[in-house]
């Protein structure tokens, strides 16, 4: 099967959890961002693993994420909406019991008028100026809201992944200004906020990336392995080219392995010529620009050909393959394809 094959290990997903986790006190509760598909490893296999574990909380971009993790986690699991309630969404809202994050006076007036029994949470903006409502329209608000009582109240850190950087304790203090005694669970940290101390952590936290093996947090376990099968090898004398553009031009004479995996399979055609695909610990370069289907490996030095070359591995995690791209790991997860087998361990199956 010229299927590239992405291997999901979900006991990694739960490892990563749990030292998140650990590192708050037990008043924190820790949540699972799953939005985008959990970071593009499946948004119904990764929550499933961690609702069997004992994750209630978890946290989504918009509420068609939230229909489909409801399915998949039933009536128990507590589903927040970042992007709060929006014009179209009342039915799924309301239907599926999802908690819309209120992020601007407008949602608010929306979500009493078409909702006024449902749970709800609120958005703060305390600086990152991208979703929440910010302090005067809270104060506005507040009066309104707060005897509604919310489930959440909720802001987020711009700066997390950059432990010195003034902005946190700046966001940190307008935080407490806009919410302290008020007698709602409050939230500011995803996965960076999580590491800056207890301080940020509050009563819920909100981890994605960390679950997911990525940046900021480095003690995390790696979660996905990509394995690209090779469809043809072939001998490139010295002087002739490889692919489009010919881009590369052997040296000597050379072996080059063509694997079926490209743009379309989000391996960004910024990697070209730059990559490094591995071969059970043996790096081979990537020579030649990445197609949308192909992608064509020097493999002259291999003593056997493997029947597959890894992208995603122990060598190589999202991160260092976000560098060479000129991105972050978030972005390499997220884009990873839909033409791939996705295939999971693990997570107490
Ligand atoms: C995506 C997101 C998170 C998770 O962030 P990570 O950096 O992946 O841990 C948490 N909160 C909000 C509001 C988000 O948009």
């Amino acid at each position: 099967m010229a299927n590239a094959t992405l291997r999901i290990d979900l006991d990694a997903v739960l490892a990563n959890w749990r030292a998140l986790d650990a590192k708050s006190s037990a008043a924190t509760t820790t949540g699972a961002v799953v939005k985008a598909d959990s970071y593009g490893l499946g948004a119904g296999r990764v929550a499933r693993a961690l609702y069997r574990n004992g994750v209630r909380k978890f946290f989504v971009a918009v509420a068609s994420e939230g229909a489909i993790l409801r399915q998949e986690l039933g009536d128990a699991a507590e589903i927040h909406v970042f992007s709060g309630h929006m014009a179209g969404d009342t039915d799924i809202i309301g239907d599926l019991g999802l908690i819309p994050m209120l992020n601007s006076i407008d949602q608010v007036t929306r979500h009493f008028e078409a909702l006024p029994a449902a749970p709800f949470g609120v958005q703060l903006d305390t600086g990152m100026n991208r979703l929440g409502m910010e302090a005067g329209e809270w104060e506005a608000v507040a009066p309104i809201v707060l005897p509604a009582g919310p489930r959440l109240i909720m802001s987020h850190l711009a700066c997390a992944d950059e432990p010195d950087h003034p902005m946190n304790a700046q966001q940190l203090a307008q935080f407490h200004y806009m919410t302290d005694g008020l007698p709602v669970p409050r939230s500011l940290s995803a996965t960076g906020g999580i590491l800056l101390g207890p301080e940020y952590h509050f009563d819920i936290t909100r981890p994605g990336i960390g679950l997911y093996g990525g940046l900021p947090f480095e003690e995390a376990q790696p979660v996905a392995r990509l394995s690209l099968p090779v469809i043809q090898t072939r001998e490139v004398a010295a002087g002739e080219t490889v692919g489009y553009g010919n881009s590369w031009e052997a040296e000597i004479d050379s072996l080059v392995a063509t694997v079926a995996a490209g743009y379309a399979d989000g391996l960004h055609r910024a990697l070209s010529g730059k990559a490094t695909l591995w071969a059970d610990g043996t790096p081979c370069p990537v020579v030649g620009r990445v197609s949308m289907d192909l992608i064509t490996v020097d493999v002259t030095h291999l003593h056997e050909i493997p029947k597959t070359l890894d992208i995603l591995c122990p060598d190589q995690g999202v991160d260092d393959l976000a560098d060479v791209a000129g991105t972050i790991g978030y972005e390499i997860l997220t884009s990873l394809g839909n033409r791939y087998q996705r295939v999971y361990s693990g997570g107490d199956r």
